[in-house]
């Protein structure tokens, strides 16, 4: 009974789409008689370098097929569907022989139904471990075969895209080991369900109608998140990219995110599916120490502002962050232009502000001064600055006094008044505790939308 995984099948100008290739074979193991248990939409490390976009890898869960007929599906289906003529995809096919178990009922009637232990008992721990080191570090196809040889189990690459420097053809193998240990690796799961067009259309422009999203997503939300823009007023579930899929609806609840699929209007539905995913868990974040974080990781950190933000050309917003008030080094984050009002949040932070900051750790090394930059998801601003010290007004005229000389105080001319020193007046702060976030439509797929809840701290949800 096997787990039949597949990635890096898509191209950024000719299109495709792992999860699609996934529905396309899970339909053909149906055919076969198999029957697929669940399908595994994997979010891995956000900063990987050459991924197509999210970064995203799919594992079917199959029983009564067995492991032959399934790589031997899923090597025709890669062949028929992959954009391999691209000289960047590197699509790859790994299968375990693993249970996949019943298909349990949800624990809560709003949640992807568990993942039976029977299932993430039988993965290996040392995939597993592979699967979390998958979302947080960059890893070598070498470990990927290596491991999967050790444990028996096929594997595959297919055309000959990937030979871009550093890696070989069938670099997809990486992901799709990750999407195999996954199930045991992760715990906290999402749904999404992905309608898609009919190949031939894709290219053209998607006929979605954009009303009836919004009224979809306003029935569901908070169950179902990141379908809209709600303050931007753009339609986020609609991808812009030229593959088959027509709309993804993410939340925490499968039958919701179906419900909003079936009420929106547009051109023909030619297949959909319900993928469990770890989609908006924060899944990707470590916890890091400013002066001690590693190139293309992501992480949380806590610190102290250390400067005013500034706004840079181009509408990116930076600010430094050190460990402690004085402390070195200091981090450089950023909120680039298209994280939008978020940036506002940013602006509005003053030098001794105690924050903890989420996002990806970037060492440009093509610069002279290679430096690296976290560049910004989400904030918790955890304590404010809440008074400054300023020249003293004077208590007569209520003019700002001038200095009476070295060490003198302060005084004022026209009145004769007199104060020793500066004094402490309340700032005031459009900030608030608690934690920020990019607006959905800047939000990465992985990162975990404040309105989900189980965060440290009061929430300020984008919606
Ligand atoms: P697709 O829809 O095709 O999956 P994508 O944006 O998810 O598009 P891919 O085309 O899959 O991107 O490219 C990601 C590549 O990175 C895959 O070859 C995958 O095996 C590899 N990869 C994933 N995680 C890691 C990692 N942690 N370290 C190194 N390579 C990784």
């Amino acid at each position: 009974m096997p787990i039949v995984a597949v990635d890096d099948t898509d191209s950024r100008e000719q299109g495709m789409c792992t999860t699609y290739v996934g529905v396309r074979l899970a339909e053909r193991l149906t055919a076969a008689g198999g029957t697929v248990r669940r399908r595994l939409l994997v979010r891995l490390n956000p900063a990987v370098k050459h991924k197509t976009r999210g970064n995203a890898a799919v594992a079917l869960h199959v029983a009564d097929v067995d492991v032959d007929e399934a790589f031997a599906l899923a090597g025709e289906t890669v062949r028929e569907f992959a954009a391999v003529e691209d000289p960047r995809t590197a699509p790859g096919v790994v299968v375990a022989d693993v249970p996949v178990g019943m298909v349990a009922t949800s624990a809560a009637a709003s949640k992807p139904p568990a993942i039976p232990s029977a299932v993430t008992a039988a993965i290996p721990e040392p995939v597993v471990r592979f699967a979390r080191q998958a979302v947080h570090e960059r890893l070598s196809l070498e470990t990927a075969i290596t491991l999967a040889d050790r444990q028996g189990y096929p594997h595959a690459a297919f055309g000959t895209g990937g030979a871009d420097g550093d890696e070989a053809p069938g670099r997809g193998r990486i992901g799709a080991l990750a999407a195999i240990g996954a199930a045991a690796a992760f715990d906290d799961w999402t749904a999404a369900h992905i309608s898609y067009r009919a190949l031939d259309r894709c290219g053209t422009p998607r006929s979605v109608d954009a009303e009836s999203v919004f009224t979809a997503a306003n029935a569901a939300y908070p169950v179902v998140w990141d379908t809209v823009d709600r303050e931007a007023g753009e339609v986020v579930c609609v991808p812009h990219a030229p593959g088959p899929i027509l709309h993804g609806i993410r939340g925490d609840d499968p039958a919701a995110c179906r419900r909003v699929a079936a009420a929106i209007e547009s051109e023909p539905v030619e297949r959909a599916a319900t993928f469990h995913t770890n989609q908006g868990t924060d899944v990707h974040l470590r916890d890091g120490t400013i002066g001690d974080l590693a190139d293309g990781t992501c992480y949380r950190v806590s610190g102290v502002v250390t400067g005013e933000p500034e706004s840079r050309r181009g509408g990116h917003v930076h600010v430094d962050v050190a460990a402690a008030s004085g402390a070195t080094p200091v981090l450089r984050a950023v909120a680039f232009a298209p994280t939008g009002r978020f940036r506002g949040h940013v602006r509005a932070l003053r030098p001794g502000d105690r924050v903890t900051l989420c996002g990806e750790y970037e060492v440009r090394t093509d610069r002279l001064d290679p430096t690296g930059t976290l560049k910004l998801e989400k904030l918790a601003v955890r304590d404010l600055v809440e008074t400054t010290s300023t020249t003293p007004p004077c208590p007569s005229c209520e003019r700002t006094m001038s200095s009476a000389g070295r060490d003198q105080g302060y005084r004022c001319r026209a009145c004769a008044t007199t104060a020793p020193g500066k004094v402490t007046v309340p700032l005031d702060r459009e900030l608030e505790r608690g934690w920020y976030e990019v607006p959905p439509t800047a939000r990465r797929h992985v990162a975990k939308p404040l309105v989900r809840g189980g965060f440290d701290a009061p929430v300020h949800p984008e919606r």
